[in-house]
């Protein structure tokens, strides 16, 4: 039988062998291995057609050691309990890598949004955030868009959690429209963290971004922002993928009409230009390049992918795309990977940036927001390359022993209660 793929397993297992590396033995770490709380719900929703269907949520709270928790919340047909878990523990880790003041947290509600109407939607959104209302707010837990939401789900989340409240508290979730308390340059933020740590990597190589060919695997807020962002930078993106397939061209794909041609409904597998041919996943993943950037769901480079690709550098802009077999084969083969836990955190930094604008009634210029990313992306790139060195260890190891460092820190300082 095949051994289904346990995202959970896969942090558990990248933790203990970082802590190995940097002399660590499970019992310093141990109060950082599990999640603090986790909550799973039912969410009734009157359907257009009259009926009421069930629906499935999580939130999970990995850690409240570092600050109040802190992670998105994903509507996706696949949304488990492993794969919640999984990516609140990583939000632990990678608001440690970039040294933020926050936990990490994680929710999810199992359901294709694509299939539901625009009320549907909304009835499922404030449902879901009644149910999970005793744990968040605030100072407490604060939710954001990942895979499957957006600003107007944020609204609604914050409407909802506000109208029973009885006061608006704008501070309950990031990544709201702007004329709700959300901040300038949140909605490109993970894309353009991803395009800092890309810009940085090149420098280190001494790559000039004008030479350097990339693929993108998912051209949504993320892919489809850094693809923009890198394209500009002169990088030359040779192939992009959306879930009806990929795109293709040697050449360089012309990533401004794209970005237009998919502003709408509009899916990649219509999408018609000289010289563009269109490919499935595997041919896209495996095609040549400079760099990979895996902008989608978890599990996508595994042992036999890793395998075949054909490229020098990985930049995990998707939460967990490279499973722990697949790493062993890139690490193997002397692929470098940039890892999940730092190159997609520039969203989650842009909402601490957000988080203190609405607690102190402010509101920033997009150019300071821009500027706090940059400082706060390449301070982190910069521990994570000491951490490499000093250990003789990957960038994803040094990124974990990083995180592990500050969330035991900060966890020993604090004590046991009772
Ligand atoms: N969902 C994003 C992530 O996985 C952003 C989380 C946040 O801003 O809280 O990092």
């Amino acid at each position: 039988m095949t051994k289904v793929y346990n995202p959970y397993d896969n942090f558990l297992s990248v933790l203990d062998k970082a802590a190995t590396a940097i002399g660590l033995s499970e019992k310093d770490y141990i109060l950082i291995k599990y999640p603090e709380r986790e909550l799973k719900v039912s969410i009734p929703v009157r359907m257009d057609d009259g009926s009421v269907r069930i629906f499935e949520g999580y939130r999970v709270q990995h850690s409240t050691t570092r600050g109040p928790c802190k992670g998105g919340i994903r509507y996706h047909q696949d949304v488990n309990e492993a794969e919640v878990k999984a990516l609140a523990a990583w939000m632990s880790f990678k608001c440690a890598v970039v040294n933020i003041p926050y936990g990490g947290a994680k929710g999810g509600v199992t359901v294709d949004p694509s299939t539901l109407s625009k009320g549907e939607l909304e009835r499922l959104t404030r449902r879901y955030t009644a149910a999970i209302l005793p744990i968040i707010g605030p100072e407490m837990d604060i939710p954001a868009p990942d895979v499957g939401t957006n600003a107007q789900v944020m609204d609604w989340i914050m409407d909802t959690y506000s109208v029973m409240n009885g006061y608006t508290i704008p501070g309950v979730v990031t990544g709201k429209d702007l004329e709700v308390g959300g901040s300038l340059g949140r909605p490109e933020a993970t894309g353009r963290g991803v395009m800092i740590i890309t810009m940085e990597v090149l420098e280190k190589y001494k790559l000039d971004p004008k030479d350097v060919s990339i693929v993108i695997q998912g051209m949504g807020n993320v892919g489809g922002t850094a693809a923009r962002l890198l394209a500009e930078k002169g990088c030359k993106i040779v192939a992009v993928s959306d879930v009806s397939g990929g795109v293709r061209k040697a050449e360089g794909l012309d990533i401004a009409e794209i970005t237009a041609f998919l502003k709408g409904k509009n899916k990649l597998a219509d999408y018609q230009a000289e010289g563009v041919e269109h490919i499935d996943n595997r041919t896209l993943l495996t095609t040549p390049c400079d760099i990979l950037i895996p902008a989608a769901l978890e599990n996508q480079i595994d042992a036999d992918v890793a395998r075949d690709l054909q490229c020098r550098l990985v930049i995990e802009a998707a939460n967990g795309p490279t499973t722990v077999e697949g790493d062993a084969v890139l690490e193997e083969r002397g692929i470098v990977v940039l890892p999940d836990i730092l190159a997609n955190a520039g969203g989650v930094v842009v909402s601490y940036c957000e988080w203190v604008q609405n607690l102190q009634s402010l509101t920033w210029e997009e150019s300071d927001v821009n500027a706090t990313l940059f400082k706060v992306m390449t301070r982190a790139l910069t521990d994570v390359y000491h951490k490499a060195r000093d250990y003789k260890i990957s960038y994803r190891l040094a990124a974990y022993a990083v995180a592990i460092e500050r969330l035991c820190v900060a966890k020993k300082k604090r004590g046991l209660y009772p």
